[in-house]
């Protein structure tokens, strides 16, 4: 399947029925799997053999989900779990232990913030938040010899800055740390961080991969660049005692970060993807390709509507040929038009604000991004309430910001539907 284009993928990877079998991917509602007999059922708990032991670990509904996120991002595996919040704690727990610390970008979405700067610290787990627009030599500063990884996302959610690939990648290189991307608002269809120097890569499926705001769920990609028999990370290498002694690297090779993540991480915390979320994600990957330039048309049309607008003061959209990260579009996404997301302040103050929100009729307020409705959000108020001012200006957020998310209705109605609710921002 990884030979074919990514549309052909987001139709029809992972579940490849053999003769006989349902042509759509089905649902695997069990908990349970039948055995031959007890010597299978060892083997399969000493991690000698591969299949499916309780669904908390596996089921061929997710299975085909992770099969298809895998092709589409060009890993080697991937665990799905039970939200985009679980696929960032697995990447960096799989990883880190008491002790040990990570640097991330600052610009990076307000719970996977609140995630890092609080219960990873809680588990003894520090992290260096860094500017990621600041010089190498500045960011080299934040490394110690207890950090394990470097942490940014494609696009920054809501800041909307896109990720400086080739210096992250000069950096995690330098440090010998592994680089993890989540890739959540650009998608495997707008960006393959694998292919520009990350190692792992999260996903938030709850936003463009399911696409139609039904589900929860979230989905950790392996790479298998990373060397993790370095000597950084003996929970690689070391016997593991709770699975008859396996170690890792030398069992699964490429594949051992995502083989451990789903033999103690889903075992131990049990954030698991349930099968109905993976048939929806499933089905929501089939329409990616198409849903994908249709967000970014919409959002490069509302961008440069609203730039043109007197009562705009300010519009960030990275695809806009006047934007300081379109360079950063150009060079990493597979396509000119950006992602469907994007901010813009009103002019006036925050009543102002409040009535433009209150007048949309086809753009509804709600908690949510990639949707195919069109959604706007005041990340200061909600997302992001719980920063301290001095957080919120470093993850990119101004107490006038809009976030919109562009859906995949006709531009005209969205353009006409904003330009209505500014004439009645002022009354
Ligand atoms: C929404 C989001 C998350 C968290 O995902 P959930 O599925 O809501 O838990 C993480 N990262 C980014 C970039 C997101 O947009």
């Amino acid at each position: 399947m990884s030979n074919f284009g990514k549309g052909t993928i987001c139709v029809q990877g992972g579940w490849t029925p053999k003769p006989g079998e349902p042509r759509v991917l089905p649902i695997f509602q069990s908990t349970t799997y039948k055995y031959e007999d007890i010597e299978q059922v060892e083997r399969l708990f000493a991690l000698e053999e591969v299949g499916f032991k309780y669904t908390r670990t596996g089921n061929p509904t997710v299975a085909a989900f992770e099969q298809k996120i895998t092709a589409l991002e060009g890993g080697v595996g991937a665990v799905a779990l039970a939200s985009g919040q679980a696929a960032n704690l697995l990447a960096i727990t799989n990883l880190c232990n008491g002790g040990d610390h990570i640097v991330s970008a600052s610009t990076i979405y307000g719970g996977t913030y609140t995630l890092f700067a609080t219960k990873l610290r809680k588990l003894g787990i520090d992290v260096t938040f860094v500017d990621p627009e600041a010089p190498e030599e500045v960011l080299q500063k934040a490394f110690r010899p207890s950090t394990k990884a470097l942490f940014g996302e494609t696009i920054g959610n809501p800041g909307l800055n896109v990720l400086d690939f080739a210096k992250f990648k000069s950096l995690a290189r330098r440090f010998d740390v592994p680089f993890i991307v989540d890739n959540t608002l650009a998608t495997p269809y707008l960006c393959t961080p694998l292919q520009l120097g990350a190692d792992i890569v999260t996903h938030s499926a709850t936003k463009y991969i399911d696409g139609h705001a039904t589900s929860l769920g979230g989905v950790v990609v392996d790479g298998g660049s990373y060397d993790w028999a370095n000597g950084k990370f003996p929970e690689f290498t070391e016997p593991d005692p709770t699975y008859a002694g396996v170690r890792y690297v030398q069992a699964f090779e490429r594949a051992a970060f995502v083989a451990k993540a789903r033999a103690q991480f889903l075992r131990d915390f049990g954030a698991c993807l349930s099968p109905f979320n993976a048939f929806m994600f499933n089905l929501g990957l089939e329409t990616l390709h198409l849903r994908m330039p249709q967000h970014g048309r919409n959002a490069l049309a509302l961008a440069r509507f609203l730039s043109k607008h007197p009562k705009v003061s300010w519009v960030v959209y990275p695809g806009l040929e006047s934007s300081p990260q379109y360079a950063r579009v150009r060079n990493y996404f597979s396509k000119p038009e950006g992602s469907g997301i994007l901010t813009f302040g009103l002019q006036g103050d925050l009543q102002a604000t409040r009535r433009f929100v209150k007048s949309l009729r086809v753009a509804a307020l709600v908690v949510h991004v990639g949707d195919a409705r069109t959604c706007v959000l005041h990340p200061a108020s909600s997302t992001h309430a719980q920063l301290t001012p001095e957080q919120q200006r470093s993850a990119g957020i101004t107490p006038d910001m809009i976030r919109v998310s562009t859906g995949i209705e006709d531009a005209e109605d969205i353009l006409e539907d904003f330009d209505q609710a500014l004439r009645h921002a002022d009354a």
